[in-house]
């Protein structure tokens, strides 16, 4: 299961628009427990660190002011990242003030990506035609 750098993974928002191209596959990423979204870390482009990861969001639009979320364990700052097709939120940043090791910062943190569950496709799924329907159906165009 690891063969780093060979291939580069790439992940669709369900309007088909490109929105993601990593070295690492959904399935292989960390979930946090909280809302079962995917932990995507994004290298540090300045930093010279030889990580075999690669991941980068494409096509899509960071909020720039933070949207405050309820958690059960209190509130979170998040930067959402929406297709820049259809504006769907398919991932979001966190505060720096949400880590340890930023808590007295503000503004989104840029090394790590959270992508929302259920709201991306891969390219091989999308070219093999998955049953688009039912997966728009799990993101949720809400039924009034
Ligand atoms: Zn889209």
């Amino acid at each position: 299961m690891s063969s780093p750098e060979s291939t580069v993974h790439t992940y669709h928002c369900i309007c088909s628009q490109l929105v993601l191209a990593s070295t690492s596959t959904l399935e292989s990423l960390k979930i946090r427990t909280s809302d079962s979204s995917h932990i995507l870390p994004l290298p540090n482009l300045s930093s010279t660190s030889s990580t075999s990861h690669y991941a980068s969001l494409a096509n899509t639009i960071a909020d720039s002011k933070p949207t405050i979320i309820r958690c059960e364990d209190g509130f979170e700052k998040r930067y959402f990242h929406k297709c820049s097709r259809c504006e769907l939120s398919v991932g979001y940043s966190l505060d720096k003030s949400q880590f340890e090791d930023t808590k007295t910062s503000s503004g989104p943190r840029e090394d790590v990506a959270f992508l929302l569950p259920g709201g991306l496709i891969s390219t091989e799924d999308m070219k093999a035609g998955k049953d688009m329907d039912a997966e728009i159906a799990k993101v949720g165009i809400k039924a009034a």
